[in-house]
């Protein structure tokens, strides 16, 4: 059975083109970049390339680059990097819709630690309130951490205009840009924002390595102490193979954007007109407009989304309820109930996250099987009686 995978937010197959570049790095040129010998020249030298293609995608200078070992590691030393830098200031401000990296970590700042936390609300398209957030923002916060686009709806937050009224204080800004980079455009030459996080596995990279973007002039006390690698701010050795790999998969994106944009994004159209068309009840969540390319959540009401999950999967078709992270719980998401989105559709909240490896046949298949199951698991369903007749 051929694997339909729809599910490119939780990870991505690593780019051809990427595997190739980091071959050599496991076998022939696996010296330690910071050896002095000729050898380690020879590592030292692809690192620094692969820290300016990173750089060259996010259109800010090498030296601000610092390689971590996921996004998750990324967001924690962002946000504990800050607050310990400026012990005095005891307050943070995030969204109700962040991702657990950054979610559960203000949360055990707020409950371990005693900061004081604010998690801004978001409107039934899970939109901010931007007024919100200026009035939230006091001489006290020492950070305002915003994912860039959510995980599980791709809606996308106005990080421009986030970025302007935080610079208006004297928090810092940190954006959680998990989910955007490689898939839409991020200019950090024009955008003021402190610090941003990726993840290597989101934009056909490997799992396993990160990036923490850090504004020249920020000052960030280290997670991870050690050795002075990653200019002084992040201990160990690196990853070599892994971040020559995040590097080739930058430049890919850089240079592919706008043509898999448009291709994404038609793809993903035809799936949801689809589906929202062939299927009763299904209702699309999140902000139709300001939305990455290739995310669709759709809530096929009266539905257990994992049910839906474990139908399609038996066709081989993979798609995430809720986030990769949180799925396995009967909880429907933080980020549906943080929408207001109403329990009998919350439950039945499906992800589709496409890629450049998706084609048009993939679609069509899909389209023409989801109807008989979401049929087939109403007829079942406790909560199919409610059904609208
Ligand atoms: N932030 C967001 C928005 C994510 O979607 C993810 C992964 O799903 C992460 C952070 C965590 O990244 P990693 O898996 O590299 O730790």
């Amino acid at each position: 059975m051929k694997t339909i995978y729809l599910d490119n937010n939780a990870t991505t197959r690593v780019a051809d083109e990427v595997f190739e570049a980091m071959r050599p790095y496991f076998t022939d040129l696996y010296a330690n970049p910071s050896s002095m010998h000729v050898f380690g020249g020879q590592v030292g030298k692809p690192l620094k390339h692969a820290r300016e293609q990173v750089a060259a995608l996010l259109n800010c200078s090498p030296d601000e680059i610092v390689f971590t070992s996921c996004g998750t590691e990324s967001d924690n030393t962002a946000i504990h990097g800050i607050l310990e830098a400026y012990p005095e200031k005891r307050h943070i401000i995030t969204t109700r819709v962040e991702h657990p990296a950054v979610r559960t970590t203000c949360r055990h700042l707020r409950d371990q630690h005693g900061y004081r936390l604010t998690e801004l609300p978001v409107d039934a398209k899970g939109q901010l309130n931007l007024d919100e957030l200026k009035a939230a923002i006091t001489h006290e916060t020492a950070i305002v951490s915003i994912m860039h686009a959510n995980n599980e709806t791709g809606v996308i937050f106005p990080l421009e205009k986030i970025a302007e009224i935080v610079a208006e204080s004297n928090a810092f800004l940190h954006t959680d840009a998990v989910q955007s980079v490689g898939k839409i455009p991020i200019d950090l030459a024009k955008t003021p924002i402190d610090l941003l996080a990726l993840s290597g596995h989101k934009l056909h990279a490997p799992k396993g390595v990160g990036v923490l973007y850090i504004r020249r002039g920020t000052r960030l006390t280290p997670y991870l102490t050690g050795g002075h690698q990653e200019h002084g701010k992040r201990a160990g050795t690196e990853n070599v193979p892994y971040i020559i790999g995040l590097g080739a998969a930058c430049e890919l994106a850089s240079k592919h954007m706008e043509e898999e944009n448009t291709r994404v994004r038609a793809l993903r159209d035809r799936l949801e007109t689809g589906l929202l068309k062939s299927c009763r009840d299904a209702y699309l969540n999140g902000d139709p407009v300001n939305r990455l390319p290739n995310t669709s959540n759709i809530s096929f009401e009266f539905v257990e989304g994992e049910s839906i999950l474990l139908h399609m999967d038996a066709l081989g078709i993979c798609a995430s309820s809720g986030s990769a992270c949180t799925s396995g719980s009967l909880e429907p998401s933080h980020v549906m109930r943080a929408m207001g989105v109403p329990f009998t559709r919350a439950h039945g909240s499906t992800r589709f996250s496409l890629s450049h490896y998706n084609t048009a046949e993939e679609v069509e298949f899909v389209i023409e099987h989801m109807p008989p199951i979401i049929d087939r698991l109403r007829a079942i369903s406790p909560f199919g009686r409610c059904m609208k007749q």
